[in-house]
């Protein structure tokens, strides 16, 4: 996925906003910058962020209370970065609205990781997309043409297991080994049991082609 989440930096120290502004953009993201929490909430509604990093200490206004003020009108994740570190402040930062926070001197390469998963979690999740095939692989959902297909927990593993690297031939013992943990009896046809039910709940949405069964050597997700 590129990675052109614009970031929104509200802090009043240059450096910190420097070094932030270097980092975030090094990563991949469009940052915008503000020094106060004024200018930061102004900033907040015109460039849209789909993420806020907030200094807790900014001269105008206190860094919770801008978070809640964010929190009012969007959803988008808050990340806090406070001198405190009081167990009692993060605990009430996190209730008011914060989604995750990071104590200074932080590294950078820490903010960034968190960063990216503030952004996954808003995105609901690590999900595929393969040509018509969405895999949701946090809330195990999987839609075919929007339709949503009910997969049991097997299936669904089988399913995302394939999907690790669309188009690649899986032999039959590695799915097994790779969704049941061990390889099964030699005569045992569940593999083929549980790609025929993926299969049959596929076309019940007119889900045609998305599975290849290379014969004699197992089965590939359709790349596109
Ligand atoms: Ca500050």
């Amino acid at each position: 996925m590129a990675e052109t989440a614009r970031i929104l930096v509200i802090e009043d120290d240059p450096d910190i906003t420097r070094v932030l502004r270097f980092e975030l953009e090094e990563a991949g993201f469009v940052v915008a910058t503000a020094a106060d929490g004024v200018s930061g909430l102004t900033a907040a509604r015109e460039v849209m962020p789909d993420l806020v990093i907030l200094d807790l200490g900014l001269p105008d206004f206190d860094g919770a209370e801008i978070a809640r003020r964010v929190r009012k009108t969007s959803d988008i994740p808050i990340i806090i970065l406070t001198a405190l570190d009081a167990v009692s402040t993060k605990v009430s930062l996190l209730e008011g609205g914060a989604d995750d926070y990071l104590t200074k001197p932080f590294e950078a390469a820490e903010l960034v990781a968190r960063v990216r998963v503030q952004l996954r979690k808003h995105r609901g999740g690590d999900a595929i997309t393969l040509g018509l095939l969405e895999i949701h692989m946090e809330k195990r959902i999987v839609r075919y043409s929007s339709k949503e297909i009910r997969l049991s927990p097997k299936e669904f593993e089988l399913l995302a297991f394939l999907a690790r690297q669309p188009g690649r031939v899986y032999a039959r013992e590695e799915i097994e080994r790779g969704v049941w943990g061990s390889n099964l009896d030699e005569n045992s046809n569940v593999v083929d049991v549980h790609m025929a039910n993926i299969r049959s709940k596929l076309r019940d949405v007119d889900g045609y082609g998305v599975i290849r069964t290379v014969r004699g050597i197992g089965y590939a997700l359709k790349g596109q």
